[in-house]
């Protein structure tokens, strides 16, 4: 990655000019000379905050998912949702104009972790980007300084797995409860979960301490518990905005009442907002308007003065803020600065350009890139139908300037080239299935375009795609409710409109594979196949199905191709390993998995594989070590969960076998395997706690896959009862 130093210059202290002595400026020289002598005599820092002045203070770190700051009565609401929050923003600094550098989560957070924008620190999309280990960020920092540091994330497109982890002793981000909807539970969880996990943490954690609290609940879908629905029946995501403000003010208002927040610094901070419908976009990610760039800041500190900070200031000036305020030294390469000497008035604020991009849709669709910058104002949009808005008086961003300021847009480019020079060509590789699973179940696309067009038109702009990005969204958002054939009806129709969209034929054939209807899935992928698509994803996804299916021959031929064209995709490696295992050729299934491990030292998957090849052997104790590492790896791997339950019931440990079982279906509601195993060990102990186990079994499981396994619990079933 090519660095640049920090490009906003630090200002030069000079003494502050009082506003009175440009007003003054008609008068007679001498009169003016005079009052400007007294205005000046008279003018004092208003209160000052000398660097480091909160050093050993703990920092309290909470970030709200997809947060607008109209949301919140301290920037303008009158709905009432956030009556915490506006009394913490009134003894607060709250920062008016807050910059995200990109409307997506894993982007945003890392450029505020790291203070650089995308094009520095290389993320650019959720799932398929991970955090370089080589870059500092703040927990690295705090932690080095000599913190104890905690992360609570609320949901998967945090997962430690995409590197956000390091410098964290505690990494939360087990995603074990969730109101409803149990299909998704290891998704996301709620605030109270959250905030639960956290304190705990917090009170038993020494000083200084960094927490980072990160709460999921805004985004969508909106589903905010029951009362609150009711009482903004106008707004559910206002009213789960309204939920995050009242979980987090009751816990702020414990630890203050425990007297924990005198020695702590709190930050409440956006990562992105949402368009709801502005723009014509639903949710956010595609474009870059206000709408989901802006995000609220509110920083508190006992002793630091409460203020508005009017100007336009960036997610990358919120690490090297926080750093000087603590006296911890920052990183060498920041692309923020402090605003510290800023609230002090000590030196006058001019706001630094702010880049920011919104490339999710170029990346898994080809679309047209979207970059830009915001500087002194003005908001350049860079694309095939460029834009350029002036946003005091056109905060909505509806009036096109880019025509009529050919000048601006001409300064506004150099600064964008500036930038966006020395970045990265994006390239990345497909990330592995269950990945893409998870991120589809929370709504995201995620499968890599490979073979770009490199020029795009007009036809390529989002804005003339963006009913499509709604389109996904909306079938993505109806899955989750369990609507999947209204789902499936939505993404067959995009397969229509974009033919050639290999996402399009992916989310398709994901959702039929969802449903059970497998071979269905994989009539689409090979019809995507014969027409010409061979992106390694599309590729991997179709072997994936192939070996669900049982096609062990055609999946080894198609993968031992893929991974001949592309070495080093580990995924089809693990795919082309379970093939060859099912196919008896043990040899072969062990080299690829161990190829897997090579190239991804971390796959839980790869070692849940060695472990199942173990068992399937009879290497009863190797297959419960390869089982443990996939667990150490990912706490809540069902299948692992499940395997070392059939390795305990091998060994003769029924009791064990049965608590890695109840773990397995606990973590994953979808592990029917795990479900059914345990039904039958209960049944022959205890009939009766078997019971549900069996009739969720024969509710849930899917039939073709389960055909015969749903035959024999209704069998047990119907024992059950007449036992009775
Ligand atoms: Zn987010």
């Amino acid at each position: 990655m090519s660095r640049r130093g920090n490009r906003s210059e630090k200002k030069s202290a000079s003494l502050p000019r009082p506003s009175s002595r440009t007003r003054l400026a008609f008068v007679g020289l001498a009169i003016a000379a005079v009052i400007t002598a007294v205005a000046l005599a008279l003018w004092r820092p208003r209160q000052s905050v000398a660097h480091g002045a909160f050093a050993g203070r703990n920092l309290l770190f909470v970030t709200i998912d997809t947060l607008r700051p109209d949301r919140l009565g301290s920037y303008g609401s009158n709905a009432e949702l956030t009556p915490h929050l506006d009394r913490l923003a009134s003894e607060s600094v709250r920062f008016e104009h807050v910059l995200a550098h990109a409307p997506l989560t894993l982007p945003a957070h890392t450029s505020i972790f790291t203070s650089l924008y995308p094009t520095e620190h290389g993320v650019h999309d959720n799932g398929t980007f991970r955090v370089s280990a080589s870059l500092p960020t703040l927990a690295t920092t705090l932690q080095d300084a000599g913190y104890q540091t905690g992360a609570f994330v609320g949901a998967y497109v945090l997962d430690a797995r995409f590197g956000l982890n390091r410098g964290f002793d505690v990494y939360d981000d087990y995603y074990g409860e969730k109101r409803g909807f149990l299909s998704f539970a290891q998704l996301e969880r709620p605030a109270d979960a959250v905030v639960a996990s956290a304190e705990r943490w917090i009170g038993k954690a020494r000083s200084p301490w960094f927490a980072w609290m990160h709460l999921y609940d805004a985004h969508a879908p909106y589903r905010p518990p029951p009362e609150l629905a009711r009482k903004f029946p106008d707004d559910l995501y206002g009213a789960e905005v309204a939920f995050v403000d009242a979980t987090l003010g009751a816990f702020l208002d414990r630890l203050s009442a425990a007297g924990r927040l005198d020695g702590t610094v709190l930050v409440v901070l956006g990562d992105h907002g949402e368009s709801l419908g502005e723009h014509g976009e639903r949710t956010h990610g595609t474009f870059a308007y206000d709408s989901t760039l802006r995000v609220p800041w509110i920083l508190w500190a006992k002793g630091l003065r409460p203020q508005v900070f009017s100007e336009a200031v960036r997610h990358v000036d919120v690490m090297p803020t926080l750093l000087d305020l603590l006296s911890v030294p920052p990183p060498e390469s920041t692309e923020g600065q402090s605003l510290r000497p800023y609230l002090t008035g000590e030196i006058r604020y001019e706001a630094p350009p702010s880049y920011f991009e919104a490339l999710n849709p170029h990346l898994t669709q080809d679309w047209a890139p979207l970059t830009g910058i915001v500087q002194a104002g003005h908001k350049l949009i860079r694309l095939p139908m460029p834009e350029l808005y002036d946003l005091a008086p056109d905060p909505k961003e509806k009036e096109n300037l880019y025509r009529q300021k050919t000048g601006l847009v001409r300064r506004l480019s150099e600064t964008l080239d500036e930038i966006s020079a020395g970045s990265d060509a994006v390239s990345v590789a497909p990330p592995d299935r269950e990945t893409v699973a998870k991120l589809r179940a929370l709504g995201y696309l995620t499968a890599p375009v490979q073979n770009r067009k490199g020029e795009y038109t007009e036809v390529d702009d989002p804005k003339r795609l963006i009913d499509i990005s709604n389109a996904y969204n909306e079938a993505s958002e109806l899955f989750g409710e369990g609507r999947t054939e209204e789902a499936i009806a939505i993404f067959e129709d995009i397969v229509g409109r974009q033919p050639r969209s290999s996402e399009a034929h992916q989310s398709l054939a994901y959702a039929l594979h969802q449903t059970g209807r497998i071979a269905e899935a994989v009539a689409i992928l090979e019809g995507a196949v014969r027409s010409g698509l061979s992106d390694t994803a599309l590729l991997g996804l179709l072997g994936a199905y192939l070996l669900d299916v049982g096609e062990l021959e055609k999946t080894v031929g198609l993968l031992e191709e893929l991974v001949r064209r592309e070495p080093d995709y580990a995924e089809g490696h693990n795919y082309l390993g379970i093939a060859y295992g099912r196919l008896g050729r043990f040899a072969d299934a062990r080299k690829e998995l161990e190829r897997v491990l090579d190239l991804d030292p971390s796959s839980a998957s790869a070692y849940n594989n060695l472990g199942s090849l173990a068992l399937s052997q009879g290497r009863i104790e190797e297959a419960v070590d390869h089982l443990s590492r996939a667990l150490a790896i990912d706490p809540g791997a069902a299948t692992a969960l499940n395997g070392l339950g059939f390795a305990h019931a091998r060994l003769g440990e029924m009791p064990r076998a049965i608590e890695y079982w109840r773990r397995a279906v606990e973590s994953d509601p979808g592990q029917f395997d795990a479900l059914f195993n345990l039904a039958l060990a209960l049944a022959d102990g205890s009939p009766g706690e078997a019971v549900p186990y069996l009739e969720r079994f024969v509710r849930e499981a899917p039939a073709q896959r389960y055909r015969a396994d749903i035959e024999k619990a209704r069998a047990m079933l119907r024992l059950a009862a007449d036992g009775r």
